[in-house]
């Protein structure tokens, strides 16, 4: 998978992109990463904001700095990226639009900054707008950072065993069973008989009675979807 992502801000991605996972993932062969700066190929690079039209607080990106870093990465290729519109406006992200974009071969990612992106970006951009949440931050790059770390493990080989992303929250709309590591005992806290028993088959229906247990304790509105 290729992932372009646009960003006033690029050096905020070097150390995500460069640890555990991510990193992995580039070493496999399996993702590439390439991070454009829009600052870069504004026709005046001091200048990528400005103020609302209409009045009101803070500065808005203005269009052209970012259709024009758009227009130069689709000169350089055919191949035609999926478009994400990082904006607390979106859908909400989550596991299945996260599995769905596993799938793509090419995914453009575009950070806000400021107040948000003049609306035309939006209009004119086809993009697919994404949120991580009901919440407000200063930029898109942490969202983008989310986005590509709950994507990229999802891309078959990244991870060393495919078993953990097939087992994990949300994968069949669960949340995990407890898990539990060696020592058996740790200050009076037990681990439950069954998981070292060594039966398959028992500790399969434990995994998922705990599972389903655990979603109807803290998510009970995730039932509705199983
Ligand atoms: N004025 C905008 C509004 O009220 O909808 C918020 C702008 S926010 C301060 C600046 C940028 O951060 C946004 O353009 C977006 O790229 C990013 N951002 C902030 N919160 C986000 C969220 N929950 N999900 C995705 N992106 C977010």
């Amino acid at each position: 998978m290729r992932i372009d992502i646009l960003t006033l801000f690029s050096e905020m991605f070097e150390n995500v992109l460069g640890h555990s996972i991510l990193k992995i993932a580039r070493e496999k062969g399996l993702v590439q990463y390439n991070l454009f700066n829009i600052r870069e190929y504004a026709d005046n690079k001091r200048c990528v904001d400005d103020r609302p039209y209409g009045g009101g607080p803070g500065m808005v990106m203005k269009p052209e700095p970012v259709f024009n870093t758009v227009g130069a990465i689709e000169q350089q290729t055919d191949v035609r990226p999926r478009k994400i519109l990082l904006t607390p406006q979106g859908a909400r992200f989550s596991q299945s639009i996260a599995r769905e974009l596993a799938k793509e071969p090419y995914l453009m990612l575009i950070c806000g900054h400021y107040e948000g992106f003049d609306e035309r970006i939006r209009i004119g951009l086809d993009v697919f707008e994404i949120s991580i949440g009901d919440y407000v931050l200063s930029g898109g790059e942490i969202p983008a950072m989310v986005v590509v770390d709950a994507v990229v493990r999802l891309i078959p080989g990244v991870l060393g065993d495919q078993e953990s992303a097939a087992s994990e929250s949300f994968s069949d709309d669960l949340l995990e069973y407890p898990q539990y590591t060696r020592p058996a005992e740790y200050r009076g806290m037990k681990v439950p008989e069954v998981l070292m028993s060594g039966h398959h088959q028992k500790i399969k229906e434990w995994q998922r009675e705990h599972a389903l247990k655990r979603t109807v304790e803290r998510r009970p509105d995730n039932l509705n979807k199983i």
